[in-house]
């Protein structure tokens, strides 16, 4: 029980003071073409904060090298799974809960952090405030609070969205997508970004794939024609069918 209490006063990260680039100017407008010389500035602007998370991104990957810590960033919408992921890999995992360190993005609460620190391994909550994606500063600053020595494994929870995460790298090894069959049949030919730049696909609560309506097949071959190098893997982790291929593919 003072463990339970303890965690409860978890250490949580938030960008700095003015910090907040211009809500959602980052990563979106550049997509569109508007003709007005003013957009010309924003998109200026905008390549250099992107720049600028990249080359952080940059040295955070070669911090974990030099440190031999394997990380992977993990990203889908809300309610895709992704919290009840890590949950079971951390389960799996229980007797190396030691070596492994969850960073848990959420915009505003702890309640995913609070899930995955119910197993025993260290999670440290990074609140983004008004912004939809984790970024690699907010990486940095949450590794400069928390003791490293024996971590081996970062697994890194991404804010619910398929959009703009896609644009921030992190520095992480690899990129984890889940997507759920609730989420209907299109969610991955309308985020093409995202799949594009993934390393591997996890498409979860096939459970649920005939009440849906949809086609897993459909699904995985909507992904590898984005992304031919995509490796695929077929989850209900509710029913702890698919998790043990994942983590034997991670080398965890
Ligand atoms: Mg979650
Ligand atoms: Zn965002």
């Amino acid at each position: 029980m003072g463990r339970k209490d303890e965690e409860k006063k978890r250490t949580i990260i938030t960008p700095d003071e003015g910090e907040h680039h211009h809500g959602h100017s980052h990563g979106h407008s550049h997509r569109h073409s508007h003709p007005h010389s003013s957009e010309t500035i924003d998109i200026t602007l905008e390549e250099n904060f992107m720049d600028r998370n990249k080359s952080l991104a940059r040295e955070n990957l070669e911090y974990f090298d030099s440190q031999g810590i394997r990380t992977i960033n993990i990203l889908g919408s809300v309610g895709s799974g992704k919290t009840s992921l890590i949950e079971a890999i951390s389960q799996k995992l229980a007797s190396r809960r030691d070596e492994i360190l969850v960073i848990a993005g959420d915009v505003t609460t702890t309640i995913d952090a609070d899930r995955i620190a119910k197993h025993g391994v260290k999670t440290i909550q990074v609140n983004t405030g008004v912004e939809c994606h984790l970024d690699a500063k907010l990486i940095k600053k949450a590794l400069d609070v928390v003791d490293l020595s024996s971590t081996k494994i970062i697994i890194i929870e991404n804010v619910g969205n398929l959009i703009c995460p896609a644009d921030f790298p992190l520095g992480s090894h690899l990129r984890l997508v889940v997507v759920s069959v609730t989420e209907g049949p299109w969610m991955i030919q309308k985020h093409p970004v995202m799949f594009h730049e993934a390393d591997i696909l996890v498409i979860n609560k096939i459970d649920l794939a005939e009440v849906m309506e949809v086609d897993v097949n459909q699904l995985e071959q909507d992904a590898t024609q984005i992304n031919p190098n995509l490796k695929v893997f077929r989850t209900s982790v509710r029913n702890d069918i698919g998790i043990d291929e994942i983590i034997r593919y991670l080398e965890f």
